[in-house]
């Protein structure tokens, strides 16, 4: 985990590309899917309809329905007619396939039935197939050469949503269907995963950064999964399907509050942008509330939230990015993660309302690449949450590592030494392993003080501390349990092998130069060697350390006295 960490954010940013790239060759359909050559490619032409029952109003205007071309249908539709450009219509069974219609719906003259068949990417009927963002009319009827197939779209419309007219082969229908379908699924399964594992993690952790991120997920999922027909097809959610607008809605402002929410502990705002902030925080506001009206009943109240809300979700995106991009400098290490995820996503989103107004119309690719870019979001910002999860372990660890040493001398402080000593004694009971203590109290250290100054007293403190923890081996523990009192514990050793360690101590410190302090007589200590008896308690243990040290005491100090 440590190695992710230092992970440099350019190999990072190398790394998210590469997922994205591969994101977006899944995303691409296969070649073989691609219907060969032109003998399919389509021909057309629209005009305005009148109200009901009066003749159109306008005159035929050709367009390319292979394109995505912004018909003026308002106010009351539009007709369309396409034909193939050879004149020839290929052998039924066939497929007039309708893309990029968003929530619209559209009408076939449909040539099996004689009838008017409607049909919308999320609600089926007649022989309209759904699916995969699209409308799919089945033809099983042989069409003489010269026939036009007639269409309209009404104009109750939504967002207008170009459409554009492919005339596929049962087999590349199918076939594209399933591929669709396979890298649909793939996308959602993991924005779901990772929304999941962080609402996993956030529970776990006690993290609201984590169930925010979980609900900003599903709900950009949920806006996915309606927009592209998801829902209907192959999901078959039909209650949600049913109300389109509703949930649809409901979902955009939802994933808008979230991805501010979001943003706003993720980026650490209020620490690296608290000006920024506000902004971010005043437009989850504004939307929650815009997005509430529209519940409330009053015509009046739900056209003013529908004029409102549009203009603030359009304001969302560049929003966060900036504030993203403001964080990032002043050093919010997860601003990064965020622009990462964040930007292909706003691109998509830019792109695609300029290819709504009619720019960029053989951009065909950004039919599906809102997923790719959602689902390629969620990885990122999981990333960025791994990330975080481990910096707070390593700030936890940091902190927790300074309130167990002592100041002084680095070695444990009161505390720590008395909790190690206590799982050791537990251990040496239960597992009836021997266990020596030494008590070791510095001698005449007062005097030391008086002499050469509590600053030289520090020093040598630190470097006696340093000495004898040089004598010991790596499971062997030391403390300072009081002023120039040390406390050394030595699991799984034997009152022997204890002494000798005991003796090498003493004698380790008798030798020090002192020279560099300024000091002619040598430092001495004085050493209390206990060994476990197998049923005292710590306290004991400790008590009997110190009176063999003060044994030590007043036999003459610099000794080892065994208790
Ligand atoms: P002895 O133990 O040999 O009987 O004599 P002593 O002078 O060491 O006696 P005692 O243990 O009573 O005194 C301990 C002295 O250690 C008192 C205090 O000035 C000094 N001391 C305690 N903590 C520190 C410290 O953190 N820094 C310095 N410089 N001195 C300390
Ligand atoms: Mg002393
Ligand atoms: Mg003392």
């Amino acid at each position: 985990m440590r190695s992710l960490y230092s992970l440099s954010p350019r190999l990072l940013a190398a790394c998210c590309n590469g997922i994205f790239m591969l994101l977006l060759l899944l995303s691409s359909p296969p070649a073989a899917a691609q219907p060969a050559g032109d003998e399919l490619a389509l021909s057309g032409q629209w005009r305005g309809l009148s109200p009901a029952g009066a003749s159109p109003s306008s005159a035929w205007r050709p367009f390319d329905p292979g394109q995505r071309t912004v018909l003026a249908r308002r106010p009351h539709g539009a007709q369309l007619q396409v034909w193939p450009q050879r004149d020839q219509w290929p052998e039924p069974p066939f497929v007039l396939v309708v893309r990029d219609l968003g929530l619209n719906s559209i009408s076939l003259h449909h040539p099996d039935s004689g009838d008017w068949v409607q049909a919308s990417p999320l609600s089926p009927s007649g022989t309209g197939w759904v699916g995969a963002g699209r409308v799919a009319y089945v033809i099983t009827q042989a069409l003489p050469a010269g026939a036009k197939l007639d269409l309209t779209l009404p104009a109750d419309a939504n967002f207008e949503s170009p459409p554009r007219f492919e005339l596929q082969s049962m087999a590349t229908f199918q076939h594209q269907q399933s591929a669709w379908a396979a890298f649909a699924g793939a996308s959602f399964a993991v924005m779901v995963a990772m929304a999941l594992i962080a609402l996993a993690f956030g529970l776990f952790l006690h993290d609201r950064t984590f169930v925010i991120y979980t609900g900003y997920v599903l709900s950009y999922a949920l806006v996915q999964a309606i927009q592209t027909g998801f829902v209907a097809h192959p999901l078959g959610w039909d209650w949600l399907a049913a109300s389109p607008q509703l949930f649809g809605r409901a979902a955009i402002a939802a994933s808008v509050v979230l991805a501010c929410l979001f943003a706003d502990h993720f980026m650490q705002l209020k620490r690296y942008a608290p000006g920024w902030r506000r902004a971010v925080l005043a437009l989850a506001v504004a939307v929650s509330v815009a997005a509430a009206l529209r519940f409330l009943p009053g015509a009046a109240l739900d056209r003013f939230s529908l004029v409102v809300i549009n203009p603030l979700l359009m304001l969302g995106g560049p929003l966060l990015l900036l504030v993203a991009f403001v964080a990032a400098l002043r050093g919010s290490r997860y601003a990064w993660f965020f622009l990462i995820g964040w930007v292909p996503l706003l691109i998509l989103t830019v792109l695609s309302s300029a290819q709504s107004g009619g720019a960029l119309a053989a951009w065909h690719c950004l039919e599906n690449a809102g997923l790719a870019a959602g689902a390629f979001e969620a990885l990122v910002l999981s990333l960025g949450l791994a990330d975080r999860t481990l910096q707070v372990r390593r700030e936890r660890d940091q902190v927790r590592e300074l309130a167990d040493i002592d100041g002084l001398t680095g070695v444990s402080n009161h505390r720590h030494i008395h909790e190690q000593l206590a799982v050791l004694v537990n251990h040496a009971r239960h597992h009836k392993r021997p266990l020596a203590l030494m008590f070791i109290d510095m001698d005449h250290f007062k005097q030391l003080n008086d002499r050469h100054g509590h600053p030289v007293g520090d020093r040598v403190l630190r470097v006696s501390a340093a000495s004898m923890l040089a004598q010991l081996r790596g499971r062997d523990l030391i403390g300072r349990y009081g002023g120039e009192e040390f406390l050394v514990a030595m699991p799984d050793m034997e009152q022997t092998a204890a002494l000798r360690v005991a003796e090498r101590l003493r004698a380790s410190i008798a030798t020090l130069d002192m020279s560099e302090f300024g000091m002619r007589e040598n430092l001495t200590i004085s050493i209390g060697l206990a060994v476990y008896l197998g049923d005292e308690t710590i306290g004991q243990l400790i008590a009997r350390a110190d009176a063999a040290m003060y044994q030590a005491k007043a036999q003459g100090r610099n000794r080892v006295v065994l208790a």
